[in-house]
């Protein structure tokens, strides 16, 4: 994990004075690392039956996509306002200033299909909140999370339902 956490640049003061931005394209750029991550990824979920995987725009496509692939599961990405054609179903989240939302076709997931969410960095964890409840609105079955890193001073995990587990590959 520590080739890993090596190729992850802190870039302060981004998107915002005062946030230290953790970025993936580093690692995403080396072919060698990428493969590691998305192997890493896929460990905890090989026997776990997943059918979908629900990557979260933007980054959680990339690593979704690939991690669906690994699992011989689907990809459904679940989309910011306004970029998926209608009919879908929306679910609005707070930000740390302001709100926003994610949305899903109606009929992205069947009902009572395993779905894990994947996304790459959890902070506050309502974005993860959020997606879990868009499952629950299309009556899949959340089997868990995993993303690449997690900030754990920012306590997402706490926003995270209990009972389904949650995997992160980095931790600062
Ligand atoms: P949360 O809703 O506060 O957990 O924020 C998670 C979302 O914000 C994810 O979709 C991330 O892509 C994005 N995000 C938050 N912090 C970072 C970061 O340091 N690097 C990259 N993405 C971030």
């Amino acid at each position: 994990m520590q080739e890993l956490a090596a190729l992850i640049r802190a870039v302060p003061d981004f998107p915002t004075p005062g946030v230290l931005f953790r970025d993936v394209a580093p690692l995403l750029a080396d072919a060698a690392a990428f493969a590691r991550c998305i192997d890493a990824l896929a460990e905890p979920w090989r026997a776990s039956g997943v059918q979908a995987i629900c990557g979260i725009e933007a980054r959680g496509f990339i690593f979704g996509a690939a991690l669906a692939q690994e699992l011989h599961a689907g990809f459904v990405p679940l989309r910011k306002p306004n970029k998926l054609p209608p009919p879908v179903v929306a679910v609005d989240y707070q930000l740390e200033y302001g709100s926003d939302r994610l949305e899903a076709q109606n009929e992205a997931l069947k009902p009572g299909e395993r779905v894990l969410l994947v996304d790459d960095v959890l902070a506050t964890g309502g974005t993860l909140a959020a997606a879990a409840s868009l499952v629950d609105r299309l009556h899949a079955e959340l089997i868990g999370a995993s993303v690449v890193i997690e900030l754990v001073a920012a306590r997402g995990r706490t926003r995270w339902q209990g009972s389904k587990p949650l995997h992160s590959l980095l931790r600062y």
